[in-house]
């Protein structure tokens, strides 16, 4: 699938003149990507309809509409999370007031969530762990008095920004949006954040847009992003609540946030691998002591058998190596479809075993002629795998070869500055 995007694009950027039937052989490539990702269909077709519009205006200024979120620091601001049961909000505020409070800002919590049982609990563990001021009561039922109680205290105390974390439900119920209501109108907060589950997928419209007629939603964070789910329902909840997404979750940590980035989260989408994400992640993938190596081989541009070889020695170590699989360019949609990682696990044994049949000529060429019928033969027979096996490993290495191939002109760090990557 990524193979297919990148060629698409690379198609698409490679032609002197973008007619009718280029683009639409690229807007095809990317809808089918989109759609895999759980992107909703009327989405990615309103998304063809308006990628065609602005390619025909193309004296079209680029105007932006995104909201501007006021919020000052010193001046007391309330920021209410809402979500379902689940979705990370608790974990979530605490992020969010942990990234401010690094800033400079003063946050507090105020748990509204008299909901879920243990849920006051969970919060001032978080809050404690983090130093952060926070409100709640074992004994009050009443969401509003508390948020309000809590809100006014904050005020009081000089916060400049005071986070409400709400209950959820398992399900989209009436009474829960009554309550986002009420404590919306209690509380008059500056930002509503709508927290959605990375991997919710079709369903994020719907539930992004039910919350949005409640309350005013002005902002989405997903969290979750540490898990296989691309998080293609990030843009359908985008456009049910007209705003932007600002965080996103990557892991059940405190500091496991981040500003939300449209590029990596496109390319993820799309299947061409997160590079800059890649690029962090490989310091955990590949021991220290080949990093460098590693890394100096692929920008001159040579994946070649051997270093395929031993990627899957190093990805098989891992153990379970969900997280860090989703991140390696080309590893992930192809080669690991979700949930079949054990099947997959399989597939790159088998690759290996056929790989300990070749010469080490046949490891360290990157020349693709090098291995002819012959050679195929005698791999597959010292192997005991059929000659469709070996074609099978060595389209793949094509594959990867090829998308590993932009690797190339990659800056190399020195030794000892692995950390700055
Ligand atoms: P709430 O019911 O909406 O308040 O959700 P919680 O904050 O209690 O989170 C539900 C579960 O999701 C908890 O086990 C969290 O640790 C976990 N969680 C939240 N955010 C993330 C994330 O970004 N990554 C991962 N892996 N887990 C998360
Ligand atoms: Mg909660």
């Amino acid at each position: 699938l990524g193979g297919s995007i990148s060629r698409a694009i690379q198609q698409m950027s490679n032609a002197t003149i973008i007619d009718e039937k280029a683009l639409n052989d690229c807007l095809n490539e990317i809808t089918r990507a989109l759609l895999q990702s759980d992107v909703q269909f009327k989405l990615v077709r309103d998304m063809q309809t308006n990628i065609k519009k602005i390619v025909n205006l193309d004296d079209l200024a680029a105007g932006h509409n995104k909201r501007k979120i006021i919020q000052q620091k010193g001046k007391p601001s309330v920021v209410m999370f809402v979500g379902l049961q689940g979705s990370g909000k608790t974990t979530t505020c605490t992020k969010y007031a942990y990234y401010h409070q690094k800033k400079g800002w003063k946050p507090a919590l105020v748990c509204a969530d008299t909901f879920r049982a243990g849920a006051f609990d969970q919060l001032k563990q978080n809050a404690t762990k983090a130093k952060i001021p926070f409100y709640g009561s074992y004994m009050e039922s009443d969401p509003v008095k508390i948020s309000v109680e809590g809100v006014e205290r904050f005020k009081k105390e000089n916060c400049d920004l005071i986070i409400v974390d709400t209950s959820g439900r398992h399900k989209q119920e009436v009474a829960l949006f009554e309550e986002m209501r009420q404590v919306a109108e209690a509380t008059k907060p500056d930002l509503v954040i709508f927290v959605m589950d990375s991997s919710i997928g079709q369903a994020a419209f719907d539930q992004a847009q039910a919350f949005k007629q409640s309350v005013a939603v002005g902002a989405v964070i997903v969290t979750k992003m540490d898990g296989h789910a691309k998080g293609g329902g990030a843009l359908s909840a985008v456009a049910a609540t007209k705003s932007p997404v600002i965080f996103i979750g990557t892991g059940e940590h405190m500091d496991e946030f981040e500003v939300f980035d449209v590029k990596p989260f496109v390319s993820r989408l799309l299947g061409m691998g997160d590079w800059s994400g890649f690029m962090d992640k490989i310091q955990e993938v590949v021991p220290m002591d080949q990093q460098p190596e590693l890394l100096q081989k692929l920008s001159e541009g040579n994946f070649t058998l051997r270093i395929m070889y031993e990627q899957f020695q190093n990805l098989l170590k891992m153990g379970p190596i969900g997280q860090v699989f989703s991140m390696l360019p080309g590893f992930s949609s192809e080669l690991m479809p979700k949930g079949r990682e054990k099947e997959s696990q399989a597939k790159i044994k088998r690759y290996m075993t056929m790989m300990d049949s070749m010469t080490n000529e046949e490891l360290d060429s990157s020349n693709p002629k090098l291995m002819n019928e012959s050679r195929i033969m005698r791999i597959a027979r010292g192997s005991g795998r059929s000659v469709r096996d070996v074609m099978e490993m060595l389209e793949e290495y094509k594959r990867l070869a090829k998308i590993w191939s932009k690797m190339k002109g990659l800056k190399i760090p020195k030794k000892g500055e692995m950390s700055a990557l």
